[in-house]
């Protein structure tokens, strides 16, 4: 029966992959992967030999037909990405909706994904947040960041290192410098850390120790 599978996968360490994930991966027909290289070293770890294809952002809407046209024949497809759930500030999105619209069953596993442990690690309210990902780089930048500003739930961002203290700053200049925020870095990983305290408190630690790797960063929503 045709059906694609979205398998989350590892954000750092590999304890971290499911036994449902090895299994469905081993017993779908093919895998969609958004880097088959990366994919590669993954699935040889946990003994998977299904056939990969590519599928990332930069092919995603011209692969869709393709693909549709091998889940219509019965085929059952897995996506996933280079790390975490996909369609989670990943390719999946697209897919997901294509295959609903052409009525085949779509089945997301549970499994590792970045926000989620570090929202409960902020010690945040988490009783309500909103997932914002990346921020626009430049257009639409100061827009989103004057509409949160009025935001009251805690907001969960995606950022890479090197745009970090640019971010920090413009959390204090938006939403004021006394605003709680925390910074998870290289979660699931050796040299994991959460930072916590106001967003000037957190600044500063990043403007004295240059942040490296991978980071999530939860800011409270407005008192
Ligand atoms: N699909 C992934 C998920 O479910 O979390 C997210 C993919 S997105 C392209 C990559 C971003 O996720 C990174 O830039 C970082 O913000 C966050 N991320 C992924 N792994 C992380 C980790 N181990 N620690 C902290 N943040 C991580």
């Amino acid at each position: 029966m045709s059906k694609l599978y979205l398998v989350p996968t590892p954000i750092g360490n590999l304890k971290d992959m499911t036994l449902r994930a090895v299994e469905v991966l081993k017993t779908v027909d093919l895998i969609l992967a958004e880097d088959t290289r990366t994919s590669g070293k993954l699935l040889k770890h946990f003994d998977v030999s299904t056939p990969m294809q590519s599928h990332h952002m930069h092919n995603e809407h011209k692969s869709i037909d393709g693909i549709l046209q091998k889940l219509k024949s019965g085929l059952v497809l897995a996506l996933i990405s280079d790390a975490g759930t996909p369609a989670i500030s990943d390719p999946g999105f697209l897919l997901t909706r294509a295959c609903i619209e052409n009525e085949i069953e779509v089945e997301c596993l549970p499994g590792p994904t970045a926000f989620v442990p570090a929202l409960v690690n902020s010690g945040l309210p988490n009783d309500k947040f909103v997932f914002e990902g990346f921020l626009p780089v430049k257009k639409g930048r100061q827009t989103r960041l004057i509409l949160l500003a009025e935001e009251t739930r805690t907001m969960i961002f995606y950022e890479s290192p090197h745009k970090l203290l640019k971010t920090l700053r413009q959390f204090c200049e938006y939403f004021g410098e006394e605003r709680p925020l925390s910074v998870s870095r290289e979660l699931t990983k050796l040299y994991e850390e959460t930072i916590r305290g106001t967003a000037k408190e957190v600044l500063n630690h990043y403007e004295n120790n240059p942040p490296k790797g991978e980071i999530v960063i939860c800011v409270g929503g407005k008192p």
